[in-house]
């Protein structure tokens, strides 16, 4: 039987590219989404993967699409925890709406869809928790407090989570993405983007392909000792 997983925000972008390469490597895939129905039946339809609707921000409704899934597929080995947005703002502009959203998102929605999935991966003596944070965790970027608290929040908890799942068979580790070739990267002004490009060592965006290779490396029983990891993909721009 394959195993079964489930990426948050998997039906575009970056997300998209892990569902399709966790399915290319046999897995039994879930894709969760917010709320861009159109997308979400579109990706289905090309890839034949299940798509599931819930906002990871709330927690009941994680519990309760997580229960659908595992009714569906069977108990949840992978989790990829991929759903992230950005309300960027200078700090001295920024509302708490925008701060609480990014937070409730990015940060809250990783305990949201973790807890309720680690009793039954401690009980079976196996898991996977991949988190995608980003390269603006790592380093902080002006006018995304929000975002690079949320994500810098990511790797703590990673790196906690990781010494409570060592013995249990669970390996809890997380990819810091540079910029990659996203609608969330496509939407900033060119000008923006061709600055941004510059800054990169290896001289382009990253693909989407490149970061899913990472999640199902990490994924494998091959990465069993790789555990409390930060994996940076970022094509030379921030190096840690
Ligand atoms: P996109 O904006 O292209 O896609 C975001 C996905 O997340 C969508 O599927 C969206 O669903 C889903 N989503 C958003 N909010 C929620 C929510 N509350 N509950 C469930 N799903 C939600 O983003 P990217 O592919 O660019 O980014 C994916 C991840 O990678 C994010 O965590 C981002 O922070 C991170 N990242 C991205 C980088 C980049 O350069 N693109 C760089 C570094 C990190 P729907 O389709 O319904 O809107």
């Amino acid at each position: 039987m394959s195993k079964v997983a489930i990426v948050t925000g998997g039906s575009r972008g970056i997300g998209a590219a892990i569902s399709v390469a966790l399915k290319k490597a046999g897995y039994s895939v879930a894709a969760n989404y917010a709320g861009n129905d159109e997308a979400a039946q579109k990706f289905k339809a090309e890839t034949g993967i299940p798509v599931y609707k819930w906002s990871v921000a709330d927690y009941d409704a994680c519990a309760a699409g997580i229960a659908q899934v595992e009714a569906d597929l069977g108990p949840v080995a992978v989790l990829v925890n991929n759903a992230g947005i950005t309300r960027d703002a200078m700090f001295h502009k920024m509302t708490p709406a925008q701060w609480k959203e990014v937070i409730d998102t990015n940060l809250s929605g990783v305990f949201n869809m973790t807890h309720p999935l680690w009793s039954g991966m401690r009980d079976r003596k196996f898991g996977r928790v991949i988190t995608i944070s980003s390269i603006n965790g790592q380093k902080g970027q002006m006018g995304q407090a929000n975002y690079s608290a949320s994500k810098a929040g990511d790797i703590g908890f990673t790196k906690a989570l990781a010494q409570e799942g060592a013995r249990a068979g669970i390996t809890v580790n997380v990819i810091c993405p540079g910029y990659i070739a996203t609608d969330m990267v496509m939407a900033v002004p060119e000008k923006v983007r061709e600055s941004i490009i510059a800054q990169i060592p290896v001289g382009r965006l990253g693909e989407p392909e490149e970061i899913g290779r990472c999640v199902v490396f990490l994924a494998s029983d091959e990465a069993g000792f790789i555990t409390g990891s930060t994996i940076t993909a970022n094509g030379g721009q921030y190096i840690t």
